[in-house]
């Protein structure tokens, strides 16, 4: 192994240390520079809304691993709550206090909720859900929306966003043909035909991984009557939505309850955690209650849920309305900075989530999301931000997570740097169509 000067190391190096021991320098894919080109900036901390780098270098940060932070980079409460919890150790494999505490977290947030199953990430939450739902059903079919990323298992990668879109990547190879047999693929915000093979529809209420992709009026109360006329599961996969669109989530902002809820990222306050939940009926199928096997030696773990707890403890309807005013701000002046700058542009959003797209309408569909994409106007915009200091998320279909960090001068000077950015972007895209 190089010897690294730790003093001097550039964001280079360690990328070239990395890739001599990780697979392309990252262990997830959406984390390298693939869908933009370059190379990653290491992180060394992070504080808030900012990010340091390696090098020294700041950025604000709209990437908030992902969505799994809404407090900004160490919370004080959720940190002292972690280091309180390590120091009663770290996992025991006994249930503890602190799962419990979670769990009634969640009740108590999401109208509907009477249990809940803990894991250690979404994409495990979505496995789970599947294999209840199932269970529960005894038929085998499992409509997904097109551009929805449900996690990485077999079955749900079919036509998914996030990164597997960013690397042009139908699905994945290595699926085997029998592992996606059963998942019927259909357009976002379109109602599926549904019968009685079909044990589960899974859905984000809010697309969120083909940028910011609305339900549109109407699409998940259909979903809703549709499920029950046919006696299949409405899943809502809350991972990003969960406690971020609205205190109890999106089916609390839409008045829609699913018969399952998937749940991660916010709910672990920055370390692994995810979460199936719904009424007695259906949870209780699940071992050891009932039949349907899942299980996790680090499920439930007293760092993680320490930290999930502290951090929805500290979540109330006065932190919605200050995030939903900072995006508000930040949607208006990037729509405004980026069509003086002559692109076309759709600042789609949500609450507090919100996502870019360069495309003259607005996209309601994965179809017209990759259409956008095609135009290759986000990388240059992307890296016009960085190097003034700005971190978006490096693939053009990840949303943008201001969060309740983000002050109102972040944010403007996020429209400032913006308007510089787009006006080289669009030189640079030019020059190079
Ligand atoms: C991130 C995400 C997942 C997967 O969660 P992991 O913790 O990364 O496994 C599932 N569904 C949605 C909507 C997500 O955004």
């Amino acid at each position: 192994m190089a010897l690294i000067d730790e003093e001097h190391i550039t964001n280079e190096d360690a990328f070239q240390r990395a890739c001599a021991s990780l697979v392309g320098g990252v262990n997830s894919p959406v984390r390298s520079f693939a869908a933009v080109g370059g190379v990653p900036f290491f992180v060394a901390g992070g504080h808030g809304s900012y990010l340091t780098d390696v090098e020294g270098r700041r950025y604000l940060d709209y990437i908030q691993s992902y969505g799994a932070i809404i407090h900004g980079h160490g919370n004080p409460v959720v940190l002292s709550a972690l280091t309180e919890a390590a120091r009663q150790g770290t996992t025991f494999g006994a249930p503890t206090l602190g799962e419990v505490e979670l769990a009634e977290m969640i009740q108590q947030k999401v109208s509907g909720v009477d249990l809940v199953r803990l894991t250690s990430s979404g994409t495990e939450a979505t496995m789970t859900a599947l294999r209840l739902a199932r269970g529960v059903t005894n038929r085998s079919k499992i409509v997904k929306f097109e551009g929805c990323y449900h996690g990485h298992s077999d079955a749900l990668l079919a036509a998914s966003g996030s990164g597997v879109a960013s690397l042009g990547l139908p699905a994945s190879v290595g699926v085997a043909p029998n592992a996606v047999a059963d998942t019927i693929v259909v357009p976002y915000n379109e109602l599926p035909p549904i019968d009685e093979t079909v044990a589960a529809v899974i859905v984000e209420p809010v697309a969120a991984n083909m940028g910011l992709v609305p339900a549109q009026s109407g699409f998940l109360q259909e979903l809703r009557s549709l499920t029950e006329q046919s006696g299949a599961l409405l899943i809502f996969d809350e991972v990003i939505t969960g406690f971020r669109v609205a205190e109890g989530g999106a089916s609390a902002l839409y008045g829609v309850t699913p018969d399952l809820w998937c749940f991660g990222k916010i709910i672990g306050g920055g370390l692994p955690v995810g979460a199936v939940a719904g009424p007695h009926h259906l949870m209780n199928h699940l071992a050891p209650t009932g039949s349907v096997y899942q299980a996790g030696t680090l499920s439930g773990n007293p760092l993680a849920t320490a930290a999930g707890s502290a951090a929805l403890r500290l979540l109330n309807t006065a932190s919605y309305r200050m995030l939903t005013g900072r995006a508000e701000q930040l949607a208006f002046g990037l729509t405004k900075v980026i069509e003086e700058a002559d692109l076309a542009v759709q600042v789609q959003r949500v609450e507090s989530l919100l996502g870019i797209f360069f495309a003259d309408e607005p996209v309601t569909n994965y179809r017209q999301a990759v259409a956008s994409v095609e135009r290759g106007i986000y990388p240059y915009f992307f890296h016009a931000m960085l190097k003034r200091g700005i971190a978006l998320a490096p693939g053009p279909y990840e949303v943008l997570f201001p969060g309740l960090a983000h002050s109102v001068d972040d944010v403007d000077k996020t429209i400032d740097v913006a308007s510089a950015a787009a006006a080289e972007a669009r030189e640079r895209w030019r020059r190079a169509g």
